[in-house]
């Protein structure tokens, strides 16, 4: 095929035709990506295309990964596009269909970042959120993007320009002078979009200043990542990849720890000697790498795929920790695994693999009210049930008190579930939940 990527050009929309896959396609499937990345956005590149089956597709999963799916739209929604492509309709014409579309699909899931946002002297924080006690969210200005975009992903619109990036932080002053005031916050976490599309300089900028004396309080500065899965080379062959493992050292010599929370949704995505290298790199300068995803319709909704994930993870020294519930977003009816059959692809996976994996937790759903882990399902007086579980709340004496809900085979959402055997409905509700516990 190609010869190996090591220049990192996107691949969007406007410029598929240069990605030889694609020329190949089927003119069916041309079109489904053509019509469907008019609505919902589209990025992907070189290298992450080297990793699909192209003799599979449209079922291969790492094809389901990044590209534009039918299924995505409704048959009206898809026809009314297409129509308006086929015709080359101008952007003027094009744009209010496509607004109309995008808006029916919850764009702005639970607030994102407009939520928990904190406030110092009265004046709010913007790029920072504390929901928990212990963590603190950041969202550098230069981060919120990535070096390809899945299909489910809940930060969607800001992708299509549509959520407002005065949310995100230009700079780390406002975070460490709150950090300052908060010594009861152990951890930062970096996250996006992905951080790791920044210039090292422009991370240098914001990590360096964590590492003050007046903040020994922070010992764990994650880093929320999806570029081990989709730009490996960030870690290896980009120009300042060395200059990135420096400071990660810098971090971890400090007596800190640098986690990187890598989003690892399918095993093929570390099978490649690039991927492999990343990681091995990360792990010489004492990262601890953790791996989590969320458990996506013909992606992973596979027990083997987590469980052979999982199992080659840990042979490279990295540490399974959330498979997490889709939000309800963008295409979500698309990719959407119901509950009660999340808790059982877990299961089959957890079952099958040795007590070094089995730190994972899930399916964790993050909520309103707080991270939600299925723990399972039972019988309880002849009624089949969910057990629940708080893993985090804002309140933290929720945590780890099972409760229960009515079993039902189509729920998605925690807010789809009924309370049993004495459960507080309000833990189930976003508004109530919202205002109890802000
Ligand atoms: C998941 C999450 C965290 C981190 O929780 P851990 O259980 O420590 O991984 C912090 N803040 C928010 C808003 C989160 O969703
Ligand atoms: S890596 Fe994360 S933020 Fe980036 S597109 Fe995927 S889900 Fe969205």
């Amino acid at each position: 095929m190609t010869s190996p990527a090591t220049v990192y050009t996107p691949v969007i929309r406007s410029n598929i035709h240069t990605l030889p896959q694609f020329k190949a396609l089927r003119t069916d499937l041309q079109h489904t990506i053509l019509t469907v990345s008019a609505v919902f956005p589209f990025r992907t590149n070189r290298y992450v295309a080297d990793l699909i089956d192209w003799q599979h597709v449209p079922n291969d999963p790492l094809y389901q990964l990044t590209f534009p799916q039918r299924g995505m739209l409704s048959s009206e929604d898809f026809a009314a596009v297409h129509r308006l492509i086929r015709r080359n309709a101008s952007a003027a014409e094009l744009q209010p269909v496509v607004n109309e579309i995008r808006m029916r699909h919850n764009p702005h899931p639970a607030g994102q970042l407009t939520y928990n946002v904190p406030h110092l002297n009265g004046e709010p924080l913007p790029g920072l959120q504390h929901k928990y006690r212990e963590t603190v969210l950041f969202f550098p200005s230069r981060g919120q993007t990535c070096h390809a975009y899945c299909s489910y992903c809940f930060r969607w619109a800001q992708f299509i320009g549509d959520q407002d990036l005065r949310f995100a932080a230009k700079d780390s002053s406002g975070l460490t002078a709150y950090l300052r005031h908060h010594p009861e916050v152990t951890d930062v976490l970096i996250t996006g979009g992905d951080p790791a599309v920044m210039k090292t300089r422009f991370l240098r900028d914001y990590i360096e200043p964590l590492l003050a004396p007046e903040l020994a309080h922070v010992q764990s500065i994650r880093i929320g990542t999806k570029a081990l899965a989709y730009w490996p080379q960030r870690f290896v062959t980009d120009d300042d990849a060395d200059d990135l493992l420096r400071l990660f050292e810098e971090v971890n010599a400090s007596g800190r720890h640098l986690a990187i929370m890598a989003h690892f949704s399918h095993p093929r995505e570390m099978s490649t000697p690039v991927a492999q290298q990343a990681i091995r790199r990360l792990r010489d300068v004492g990262c601890e790498i953790r791996m989590q995803a969320p458990l996506i319709r013909y992606v992973n909704d596979d027990p083997q795929a987590w469980a052979t994930m999982w199992r080659r993870g840990v042979g490279m020294g990295m540490i399974p920790y959330y498979m997490f519930v889709s939000r309800d977003t963008g295409p979500k009816n698309y990719f959407e695994v119901p509950l009660g059959e999340s808790a059982r692809i877990f299961r089959q996976a957890y079952n099958q693999v040795s007590g070094l994996a089995r730190t994972v937790r899930g399916p964790v759903m993050s909520a309103t009210p707080g991270k939600v882990l299925i723990n399972g399902m039972t019988q309880i007086e002849g009624q089949r049930a969910f057990v629940l579980t708080f893993l985090q709340a804002r309140d933290p004496d929720w945590v780890g008190r099972p409760f229960f809900a009515h079993y039902d085979p189509e729920a998605t959402w925690l807010f789809d579930l009924k309370p049993a055997f004495g459960a507080s409905a309000s833990l189930f509700d976003p508004d109530t939940t919202y205002a109890a516990a802000s």
